[in-house]
C-alpha cells in the first residue's frame, strides 16, 4: 500500500479524554475515531489490525473442530423471555421496540440465539457435539464506556457456543477451548494468564478467564507466589489460618462509647484513632432464593476488607443478595444507617473468617450515634463464619502455603461450562442412545476481537507509538522514502516493495511528500515491526538502513541483501 494514498490521519498531540496508551495511540496512529461514547469508526490501518486478530482466531478455531455461522444483532424480546434475562440483565441491555410495538434488544451476547437454532434441528445425541462460533458486533449499554476499543459499547466478539450429550465431552471441549484461546493470544503475541473466574451474567457452573497483565488492567487478579493458582480477586477463595484458640478471657467488657453522625468505617476510625482493621463493619442484606424464598442477614467484615457478593451469594445459595434499603436497615436495627452491630441483633449473622480472627472489635451499636468497643467475637455475639471477602495481596492461597500478590490485568477472553442452564430453560434436548429425553450441555466461550489489539499495545509501546507483535501489524514492513524526488530512490523503493509483497509480506511505502522528521515519526507511531529507510546518502553506497521498531539501532545493509536480511530479522 502507498501511503500517500492511504486513509492514515495521525496525530501529534493525544486527545484529552484518552486515559490508556493503547486509546491515545489508536487515535494518534490513526486507526479508530470516536462517533460517540464507546462507539467507534475503525479507519482502515484500525479494520486491518481487527482482521488480522480474526485470521488467527479463526485458524485456530477451525484447528479445534468449531464453525462459523453469523447470528443477527436484533434480537426478539421472546427468546429473552424464555430464558428469563429479558428481566435480569440490566441497563447494559439496549432494549427497542419495532414499529408494530414489539420488544427486541440489541444482542450482549447470544446464548438465547443459537440454543434457539440449534433446538429445533437437533434431536439425537448422533448430531452432537457442536460447537458453533461467530464473529459478531456486540452492543452492551456499559455504564462507563472507556480507554476506546477497551471497553466500548459496540464491539466486536468472536463467541462460540458448544452442545453435547453427556458431561465429559462438554468437559473435554472446555479444555479444547482452553488450549485453543491459549494459541490464539500467544499468537497474537500476548503474555496472559488463564485466571479462575465468576461465571457474572451469564451463569453456569464454572469458568476461566483468559487476562493479559497490564497495570493499566481494569481487573484485578490474585495469584500464588508458590504454586501457579491464579484467580480474578472476585472469584479468589482464601485460605484460612489455622484454627488457634483466641484467649477470650480477661478481656474488657463491652462499652458503649458517643460517636455522634460517624457513619462510615473512615469517619469512625478517624473519630476513634483505630485502625480500619480494628473495626468490624456491618452490612444488611436482603436475599432472593428460588420460589420467591426471601431473607435478611448481617454481613460482618473487617474494617478494611471488602464483601464479595458472589461469595455470599453461595453460602446463602441465593440468586441474588442486595443492600438493604435505609428503611429496612431502621427497622431490622433500630438505628439509621451507619450504626448496625452484630450485638443483640434478631436477624441471623454470617461473619467473613478475618472477623474470627480479632480478639476484640468496635461494632456498631444498633442506636443512633452509638458504637460499641471491647467487642469479642463469639463471647459477645454468635455467627456463622464463611470465607466471604474480596481477595488481595496477602491473603493465603487455596492450592498451597503460599500467599497471593495482586496484580491488574485486561480480561481478554472468557470460557463458561453453562451446563444445561439455557437447555433446560428453552428446552434444548436430544434423545440419548436409549431413548431417553435430556437436556443439551453447553458451553460459551467469548473473545473480544478489538480489546485483543489495545491490550496488545498496552504491552507493546514505547514514548514514540505502538510496536506491534508481527502477527497483527496492520502492515508487516515500512518502506520510507526520504525523498520522493530522488529516482533512484523511487526505483529502489519500488522494487523492494515488489519483492516483500511476493513473498507475502506486506509492506506500506511511505512515499508522501514530506519531510523525513514527519515520515519517521509516524513510522514510530505506526509501529510496524522493520522500517527500511531509502535515501540518496544510503544509496550512494549502495545500501538501505534497516531497522526493527523493536530496537534501537539501524544497520545499513546492500540494497540485494535487504529482503534477506528483513527475512531473518523477523525469523521467517
Ligand atoms: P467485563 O468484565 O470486562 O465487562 P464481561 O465479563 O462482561 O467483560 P464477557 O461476557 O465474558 O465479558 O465477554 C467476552 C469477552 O468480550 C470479554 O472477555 C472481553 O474480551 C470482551 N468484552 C466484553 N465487554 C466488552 C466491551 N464493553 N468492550 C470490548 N470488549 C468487551
Ligand atoms: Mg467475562
Amino acid at each position: 500500500m502507498r501511503q500517500s494514498r492511504i486513509f492514515l490521519p495521525t496525530l501529534k498531540e493525544s486527545p484529552s479524554d484518552a486515559e490508556v496508551a493503547s486509546h491515545k495511540l489508536m487515535l494518534r496512529a490513526g486507526l479508530i475515531r470516536k462517533v460517540a461514547a464507546g462507539i467507534y469508526n475503525l479507519l482502515p490501518v484500525g479494520l486491518r489490525v481487527i482482521r488480522n486478530v480474526e485470521t488467527v482466531v479463526r485458524r485456530e478455531m477451525k484447528r479445534a473442530g468449531a464453525e462459523e455461522v453469523l447470528m443477527p444483532s436484533v434480537l426478539p424480546a421472546e427468546l429473552w423471555k424464555e430464558s428469563g434475562r429479558w428481566d435480569f440483565y440490566g441497563k447494559e441491555l439496549l432494549r427497542l421496540k419495532d414499529r408494530h410495538g414489539r420488544d427486541f434488544c440489541l444482542g450482549p451476547t447470544h446464548e438465547e440465539i443459537v440454543t434457539d437454532m440449534v433446538r429445533y434441528e437437533v434431536r439425537s445425541y448422533k448430531q452432537l457435539p457442536l460447537n458453533l462460533y461467530q464473529i459478531q458486533t456486540k452492543f452492551r449499554d456499559e455504564i462507563r464506556p472507556r480507554f476506546g476499543l477497551m471497553r466500548g459499547r459496540e464491539f466486536i466478539m468472536k463467541d462460540a457456543y458448544s452442545f453435547h450429550a453427556t458431561d465429559e465431552c462438554a468437559n473435554a471441549e472446555y479444555q479444547s477451548m482452553h488450549d485453543a484461546y491459549s494459541r490464539i493470544f500467544e499468537g497474537c503475541g500476548l503474555e496472559f494468564r488463564a485466571v479462575e473466574a465468576e461465571a457474572g451474567n451469564i451463569g453456569g457452573s464454572f469458568s476461566h478467564e483468559f487476562m493479559v497483565l497490564a497495570d493499566t488492567g481494569e481487573d484485578a487478579v490474585v495469584s500464588c507466589t508458590t504454586c501457579n493458582y491464579a484467580a480474578n480477586v472476585e472469584r479468589a477463595e482464601i485460605r484460612q489460618p489455622k484454627d488457634e484458640v483466641l484467649s477470650k478471657e480477661n478481656l474488657p467488657t463491652i462499652e458503649k462509647i458517643s460517636t455522634p453522625n460517624k457513619k462510615t468505617i473512615e469517619e469512625v476510625s478517624e473519630f476513634l484513632g483505630l485502625s480500619k482493621a480494628e473495626l468490624v463493619k456491618t452490612l444488611i442484606y436482603e436475599f432472593k432464593k428460588d420460589k420467591d424464598e426471601k431473607g435478611l442477614v448481617a454481613v460482618l467484615l473487617r474494617g478494611d476488607q471488602d464483601l464479595n457478593e458472589a461469595k455470599l451469594m453461595r453460602v446463602l445459595e441465593a440468586n441474588e443478595v442486595t443492600l438493604a434499603t435505609d428503611a429496612l436497615i431502621t427497622e431490622v436495627t433500630n438505628a439509621p444507617t451507619g450504626f448496625a452491630g452484630p450485638v443483640g441483633v434478631s436477624i441471623s449473622v454470617y461473619a467473613d473468617f478475618g472477623v474470627r480472627e480479632l480478639s476484640s472489635c468496635v461494632v456498631g451499636g444498633n442506636e443512633v450515634d452509638i458504637h460499641l468497643k471491647n467487642v469479642v467475637p463469639e463471647r459477645d455475639f454468635k455467627a456463622k463464619y464463611f470465607d466471604l471477602r474480596i481477595a488481595t495481596e496477602g491473603d493465603l492461597c487455596p492450592k498451597c502455603d503460599g500467599v497471593f500478590e495482586l496484580r491488574r490485568g485486561i480480561e481478554v477472553g472468557h470460557i463458561f461450562k453453562l451446563g444445561t442452564k439455557y437447555s433446560e430453560s428453552m428446552g434444548a434436548k436430544f434423545l440419548d442412545e436409549n431413548g431417553k429425553e435430556k437436556p443439551m450441555i453447553m458451553g460459551c466461550y467469548g473473545i473480544g476481537i478489538g480489546r485483543i489489539a489495545a491490550a496488545a499495545i498496552e504491552q507493546n509501546h514505547d514514548e514514540n507509538g505502538i510496536i506491534w507483535p508481527f502477527q497483527l501489524a496492520p502492515f508487516k514492513v515500512h518502506i520510507v522514502l526520504v525523498n520522493i524526488k530522488d529516482e533512484e530512490s523511487v526505483r529502489v523503493g519500488t522494487e523492494l516493495y515488489e519483492a516483500f509483497t511476493e513473498k507475502g509480506l506486506e509492506p506500506l511505502l511511505d512515499d508522501r511528500k514530506e519531510r523525513a522528521g514527519v515520515k519517521f515519526n509516524d513510522a514510530d507511531l505506526l509501529g510496524l515491526p522493520v522500517r527500511i529507510v531509502i535515501g540518496p546518502k544510503t544509496l550512494a553506497e549502495g545500501s538501505v538502513e534497516v531497522k526493527e521498531r523493536i530496537s534501537k539501532e539501524a544497520s545499513l545493509v546492500k540494497v540485494k541483501d535487504a529482503v534477506g536480511e528483513v527475512l531473518s530479522l523477523l525469523k521467517l
